[in-house]
């Protein structure tokens, strides 16, 4: 068999290349130009069509499948590139993670163990966010998909904690695990004490201050009479940066707690954990250092490419216990490929992993954490324009404090499904993205503002759009 034609790499070079090259000049003129193009459009079913297609036997040139790409793929993305999108918690992205995406798929590394350079890269970024977050330089951790995947992790590790090796070789059984996180807690937390084969009612939810804080003498009662119930109390989550308001919890006084009942503290920082990078926020976050393990994204506030979350945990050996397992095709080995314990495959639940890590390590290389943190800033600066924009109106009411990078308010004559559908109605016109949420039950428009390329201008052009609608 002719060995050239088995491969998929091309005889000639020269047009991949040459397309190559187009690909990289239309793409630094797209993140140029990003403001000139609607934030959102809705995907016309014709470009639809074209994704609902049978399994392709034949395959076709590069060029071709590329105009296929910038016809009917780039311009029905969902648009948080884009300095109006505020919708959801969601970065930005950049172009040295981009092109650090290129790169890491050109090393088309397999992270998920073995001693080479990717894991080498990995620690250094896991040491970065635990000097971040102020943890010890013994912290262990692991980059992975998102924040939903890191407080799955953490639970696991605070059950290790709490039942020994025995609930790895024989199940729960039925230990009265419960957990605690405020009435703010991200959906993913309580999905992921389910996955962990404790049940959504595992978690008490418990009630927040007018700050929408974990109310502490709350969290003190709860915690007693489950104790007084003959259940296990193991698990508190303090949230840094609550989805809906941006609120820090208390943390230091979580941790208070949860050393003087013996319990696991995690902290969900998957956004506002970065916080701890600008001078001016970071003592709210006292208390995060003395975390047992910390959940944070480095795609949201980090603007780094999307996926990448990461989970510290402070017991190196614990995360370990939790996870890892010996079998023949993975023996480790003193010296060779095979070296470099511990491997990744035995601190988390995948095997196969990408070179995740190169895109947070040239973001955080290219920008430097005090830029970063500038970024994180600027974010809160204009959440706090909005808010002030919005008190100034007679049309519209902020819903909730804004603490951070958050701002949940509504126009004031509207019902709460008038409120929703101007949302729609400035998504489908291209101009912005907000979201909603409901904030005591009342419908909210949601402006999380997240992504670095968002000016002043930006704000009040939504705010003048919005006001214009209203009347
Ligand atoms: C975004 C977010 C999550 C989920 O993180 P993913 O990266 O989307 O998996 C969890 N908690 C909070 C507070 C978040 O903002």
């Amino acid at each position: 068999m002719d060995t050239h034609h088995s491969s998929l790499d091309p005889a000639d070079w020269a047009t991949l290349r040459a397309t190559g090259h187009q690909m990289i000049d239309d793409i630094f003129n797209h993140l140029a130009n990003l403001r000139d193009k609607p934030v959102w459009q809705p995907m016309p079913s014709a470009v639809r069509a074209n994704f609902q297609k049978p399994l392709p036997q034949l395959g076709q040139d590069i060029a071709p499948l590329y105009e296929s790409f910038r016809a009917n793929i780039q311009p029905y993305v969902s648009g948080n590139t884009h300095p109006t999108f505020m919708g959801w918690v969601q970065g930005g992205g950049n172009a040295v993670a981009m092109l650090a995406d290129l790169l890491a798929g050109a090393m088309n590394e397999n992270c998920g163990g073995r001693d080479h350079v990717g894991l080498a890269v990995e620690r250094q970024v896991i040491a970065w966010a635990a000097e971040i977050t102020g943890m010890p330089v013994s912290t262990s951790g692991l980059l992975l998909t998102g924040s939903s995947m890191a407080n799955f992790i953490a639970v696991l590790c605070a059950r290790y904690k709490i039942l020994g090796h025995s609930a790895r070789e024989d199940g729960l059984g039925s230990a009265p695990l419960v957990a605690y996180a405020s009435q703010g807690v991200h959906r993913c937390v309580p999905g992921a004490l389910d996955m962990a084969g404790l049940g959504f009612n595992a978690l008490r939810k418990i009630p927040t201050d007018s700050d929408y804080r974990m109310s502490i003498p709350a969290l003190r009662t709860a915690i007693e009479s489950d104790q007084a119930a003959g259940k296990t109390p193991f698990l508190i989550i303090g949230t840094a940066g609550s989805v809906d308001v941006g609120a820090f919890d208390d943390l230091a006084a979580l941790s208070e707690i949860a050393r003087e009942f013996g319990l696991w503290f995690h902290v969900d920082g998957a956004f506002g954990a970065l916080a701890c990078l600008s001078p001016t926020l970071r003592p709210q976050l006292t208390g995060i250092a003395q975390a047992d393990s910390i959940a944070l994204d480095f795609h949201k506030w980090a603007q780094v490419t999307y996926d990448a979350g990461c989970i510290l945990i402070r017991d190196p050996a614990l995360h370990e216990a939790t996870f890892s397992q010996s079998t023949n095709y993975l023996a480790a080995a003193a010296r060779g490929l095979a070296g470099g314990q511990p491997w990744p495959c035995d601190l988390g639940p995948d095997l196969s992993r990408s070179f995740r890590a190169l895109k947070v390590w040239m973001t955080i290389s290219a920008f430097g954490s005090e830029k970063l943190g500038q970024v994180i800033d600027h974010t809160c600066a204009l959440a706090k324009h909005l808010a002030h924009r919005i008190e100034q109106s007679n049309v519209l009411e902020c819903l909730a404090p804004v603490p951070l990078n958050i701002v949940c308010f509504r126009v004031k004559n509207f019902t709460d499904s008038q409120n929703a559908s101007l949302v729609a109605d400035l998504q489908e016109a291209g101009l912005f993205v907000p979201s909603t949420t409901t904030i005591n039950g009342q419908r909210a428009i949601r402006a999380a503002i997240v992504n670095h390329r968002t000016v002043a201008t930006d704000i009040d052009n939504l705010v003048d759009e919005i006001i214009r609608r209203a009347l």
